[in-house]
């Protein structure tokens, strides 16, 4: 092995992203080194890619980014003792200190000190990845590499779907980016009544409805009011998933929510806005903010939904070679994809 491998590097402080050669990353005691065999584009690295205020705010350069990878155990350092080399395995990217309050009960998503692989520290899009042996997830044979790549944000869908009981509850999922569409599939599998869904963007809707969802609905034109009278609902929705990150999507939702309704937050939004806190008091709703994925209970909901009827495999709009990887970038600058998974092989 080379000690130099391929990387895709924010090299410079302005958008864009470089391969380069940069040195294989030495395991410490306790992590592993994965040989990356895909990944897939997340929105982050959209935000990396392009330079905004928040990458300005949060990414060293130069730095690896990514984070959604499958590959496979060829390293392990002296203390990591759990798993074998040629093991297939994905990782939890989020990475906890172990030490904080959350972190010694057992909740690492809560840990106060998360470190983000592909964002404070060295990324997935290399040929190589060195994480702590805590953070490998194993995949068993029957759950397919590119579909293994976009566990990351399957993980973050299952953690938002699943943090209310879902069945026989009316849906709501805001925004159908890939997060949304995952989000909603999850609520129909595991037993919602209806399911709804909005975007703004054509392609998105196209998508969402070709997956199977059965509410499609065009925000810019449709009223949710209306909708909810065609579906057959009186009341109003019981539980709302929030994908999007658009003020205007969460105040709609907040509106068509029934008294007691409750909200799962995942969507990040650009910049700080207001909503009408006294509808969140008189319609008693219940908020909660996701960050990541459960560690490691999400993983194990994840394999068993893809083993089981959800097939995420539609959802997957584009696959290309590394050496193409502006184009992926360039597709899911322009909105035009669902994921986009890249092979480093
Ligand atoms: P995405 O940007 O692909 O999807 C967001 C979708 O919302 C887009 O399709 C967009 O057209 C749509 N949208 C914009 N305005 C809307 C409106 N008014 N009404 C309805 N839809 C609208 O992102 P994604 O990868 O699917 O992720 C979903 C969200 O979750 C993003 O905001 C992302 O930043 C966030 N995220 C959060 C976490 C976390 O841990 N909290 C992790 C990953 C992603
Ligand atoms: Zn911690």
């Amino acid at each position: 092995m080379s000690n130099m491998m391929k990387a895709l590097v924010k090299a410079k402080a302005e958008p864009g992203i470089w391969m380069e050669e940069v040195p294989v990353p030495e395991p410490g005691p306790s992590d592993v080194l994965i040989k990356i065999r895909k990944t897939a584009i997340c929105g982050t690295d959209v935000h990396i890619h392009n330079w905004d205020e928040w990458a300005q705010a949060t990414i060293p350069v130069p730095m690896v980014v990514g984070h959604e990878f499958c590959g496979e155990i060829v390293d392990t350092g002296a203390a990591a003792t759990k798993y074998d080399r040629g093991l297939r395995v994905s990782g939890e990217g989020h990475i906890v200190c172990g030490a904080c309050r959350n972190c010694r009960a057992g909740r690492g998503h809560l840990c106060r000190n998360t470190q983000g692989v592909g964002v404070n520290r060295p990324g997935a899009f290399a040929e190589y990845l060195c994480i702590p042996e805590h953070n490998v997830f194993v995949l068993p044979d029957d759950v397919p590499d590119e579909i293994a790549a976009i566990f990351d944000p399957f993980g973050n869908a299952v953690h938002t779907a699943l943090s209310f009981d879902l069945v026989g509850e009316d849906v709501l999922v805001t925004g159908a980016g890939p997060i949304g569409i995952m989000g909603a599939l999850v609520a129909k599998e595991v037993g919602a009544r209806k399911v709804v869904i909005t975007d703004i963007n054509p392609t998105r809707l196209a998508l969402a409805k070709k997956m199977g969802i059965d509410y499609v609905v065009d925000a810019r034109t449709q009223d949710l009011t209306d909708v909810m009278a065609e579906i057959g609902m009186k009341e109003g929705f019981d539980v709302g998933l929030e994908m999007s990150g658009a003020a205007p999507a969460f105040r709609d939702m907040i509106d068509v929510m029934n008294n007691g309704g409750k909200i799962a937050i995942l969507g990040i939004a650009p910049a700080a806005f207001e909503i009408d806190w006294n509808k969140v008091i008189f319609k008693m709703l219940n908020l909660k903010g996701i960050y990541g994925r459960e560690m490691f209970e999400t993983w194990y909901k994840m394999t068993t939904l893809v083993q089981g009827r959800l097939d995420l495999t539609p959802l997957i709009t584009h696959r290309l070679g590394i050496d193409d990887y502006a184009q992926g970038f360039e597709v899911m600058c322009a909105g035009e994809a669902g994921k986009v998974v890249m092979d480093w092989e």
